[in-house]
């Protein structure tokens, strides 16, 4: 330990925070390494945000984002009091894990999935038990039937970075696996191909789903995610952020997070293209030899036989091309590649194949 960390409780001591992708200060690149959407924001929410920074930021926002939420339950088909709204999805799950999850029991999420989860068990002392993925990289929820001896599940559906979606029908299996505890179903991908829970949280009253706007909606730089679920859920989530941060959301991000769902069109449009794009991708990288998982998100999850994951990364970084490699056990040979413009794709493929011949 050195002298200025003797002053950190055992607690940070003890953290080993989450490290993001490659966020690099030059724009030239082709950055497919952290799953935003290769598409700017709609227009509609760069005038809002606009149109609220004239009309003053000297005062707080409204500490409940009541428009906001108004506005994702109504297109969500639900009530703006099933719905808690946070400062990015990360920020709503570090909520849901202090909220349901201390339990001096521990918690079940697969192995593999997003890495968020175990920083947040760390930070909030939270058992993880982690249950491995089959063979075919899918949620097996057989695996999860553990009432009363679990503090809950968390899942990412389309799971990342997999990619891979579990069916509605595999997700009511889990929620009636844990009647008494929460199942938190983490939805970051979900609009490009997955099937929502959210419509089931009427009947479950133990799901919390988690959506942002990150990825489909174009507004990573933003920050805003949300919670569904049932009005006893959502109060405790209100409850931990007026104990953090009671103004999470500011007038910039709510403006603009409404504008983009008033956008529909231009959502819709943009999110077909990407999943145009990914389909047309996993083709190309399919013939060059790569293996290629089905992707329900924006991105695709791909090894090649005869060439290491990290090397061939380090190549297509040296030429301006960010994909993503994790070093991880059983997942070290595979690059989890964003879905860009054609553009990209096109730049992506174009310097794999003579890294391949090589
Ligand atoms: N969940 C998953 C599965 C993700 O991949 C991400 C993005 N890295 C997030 C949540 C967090 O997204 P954000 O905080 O931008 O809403």
């Amino acid at each position: 330990m050195s002298a200025s960390q003797s002053f950190w409780s055992p607690v940070v001591a003890g953290l080993k925070p989450y490290v993001p992708g490659e966020q690099p200060k030059i724009d030239r690149l082709v950055k497919l390494n952290t799953n935003e959407n290769p598409y700017p924001a709609s227009p509609r929410v760069v005038q809002a945000i606009t149109a609220a920074a004239q009309q003053g930021l000297q005062l707080y926002p409204d500490p409940e984002s009541t428009a906001l939420r108004e506005v994702i339950a109504r297109h969500h088909g639900m009530a703006a009091d099933q719905v808690f709204v946070g400062n990015g999805s990360d920020e709503v799950l570090a909520h849901a894990f202090f909220a349901f999850f201390q339990q001096h029991k521990p918690l079940l999420m697969p192995d593999i999935s997003y890495s968020f989860y175990q920083v947040y068990c760390r930070l909030y002392g939270i058992s993880a038990e982690q249950v491995p993925l089959d063979d075919n990289m899918v949620i097996r929820v057989e695996d999860y039937r553990r009432a009363q001896t679990v503090a809950g599940v968390v899942i990412a559906n389309p799971n990342a970075p997999t990619g891979r979606a579990l069916p509605l029908a595999d997700v009511e299996q889990l929620l009636q696996g844990q009647p008494g505890q929460v199942v938190l179903v983490d939805e970051a991908y979900v609009d490009f191909g997955g099937e929502s829970a959210i419509q089931l949280i009427d009947r479950y009253p133990n799901l919390l789903v988690v959506q942002t706007l990150s990825k489909s909606r174009s507004l990573a730089g933003l920050r805003v995610g949300f919670a569904a679920g049932a009005r006893h859920l959502i109060d405790a989530l209100e409850r931990v952020k007026n104990s953090f941060n009671s103004y999470p959301l500011d007038r910039l991000a709510i403006a603009g997070a409404i504008a983009a769902y008033e956008d529909v069109d231009y959502f819709e449009q943009t999110r077909r293209a990407v999943m145009q794009s990914r389909e047309s991708l996993a083709a190309q990288l399919t013939a060059l030899g790569f293996e290629v998982l089905p992707s329900a998100t924006n991105f695709l999850f791909t090894r090649h036989p005869r060439h290491d994951a990290a090397l061939l990364a380090q190549r297509l970084r040296a030429q301006g091309i960010l994909v993503r490699h994790f070093r991880l056990p059983r997942i070290e040979q595979y690059l989890r590649i964003s879905i860009g413009t054609p553009a990209q794709c096109e730049a992506l493929v174009a310097a794999l194949r003579p890294l391949l011949a090589a």
